[in-house]
């Protein structure tokens, strides 16, 4: 089956195609879709749908989208769908980072998640799945690994953070490869 997930992202496309490896993924470039489309929603869900079904829409074919938050429990599960531009435009993650630290400054709770919500348009039907993990921001930023939030934030089960621990660790336990193993599911 063929599938276009609405991204461009080389990591998370290659991801995807090694765990899917049974059907077509087509990237957004692959079927020449070049739009900017808005993520105007106020939740994960709403943006992951918003993203897929204008593929869908504009493209008729079936198709995947994703979007992902950091969820921190003592700021109300913040920063949530602003997770990317959280410490303002354009998406900086080091200032993300920064802002974290600072946030949580005075906290002892430091317990956060970082969950993914993917989005399967098949024919007219519409599915979600998610895949969570849960962990706690660091005292300080550690380990040159990952990208975004990955040098603040240790996994449950374990004490270092994400971009200390190998890369193949991380793309077994992460928010997206559970939520890719539930679309696997799905399919
Ligand atoms: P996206 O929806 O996959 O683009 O993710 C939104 C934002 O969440 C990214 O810009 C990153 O700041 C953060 N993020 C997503 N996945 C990860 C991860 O695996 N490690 C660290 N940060 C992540």
């Amino acid at each position: 089956m063929k599938l276009v997930f609405a991204s461009n992202n080389a990591h998370k496309l290659q991801e995807v195609r090694a765990i899917l490896p049974e059907h077509e993924i087509l990237s957004l470039e692959d079927i020449g879709c070049h739009a900017d489309i808005p993520e105007t929603a106020d939740t994960l869900e709403g943006n992951s749908l918003i993203k897929a079904q204008y593929i869908y829409d504009h493209y008729h074919c079936d198709c995947l989208a994703d979007d992902t938050g950091l969820e921190i429990e003592a700021l109300g599960n913040q920063p949530g769908v602003r997770t990317a531009r959280w410490a303002g435009e354009p998406a900086n993650p080091a200032n993300n980072r920064a802002k974290a630290l600072r946030e949580l400054a005075d906290q002892t709770n430091r317990n956060a998640r970082f969950r993914t919500v993917i989005t399967l348009i098949r024919g007219c039907k519409v599915e979600q799945v998610e895949g969570i993990v849960r962990g706690r921001i660091a005292e300080a930023e550690y380990g040159n690994g990952g990208f975004g939030y990955d040098p603040l934030f240790i996994p449950e089960g374990y004490d270092r953070t994400f971009a200390e621990l190998p890369a193949e660790l991380k793309n077994t336990i992460s928010h997206r490869a559970r939520a890719l193993q539930a679309l696997k599911q799905l399919l």
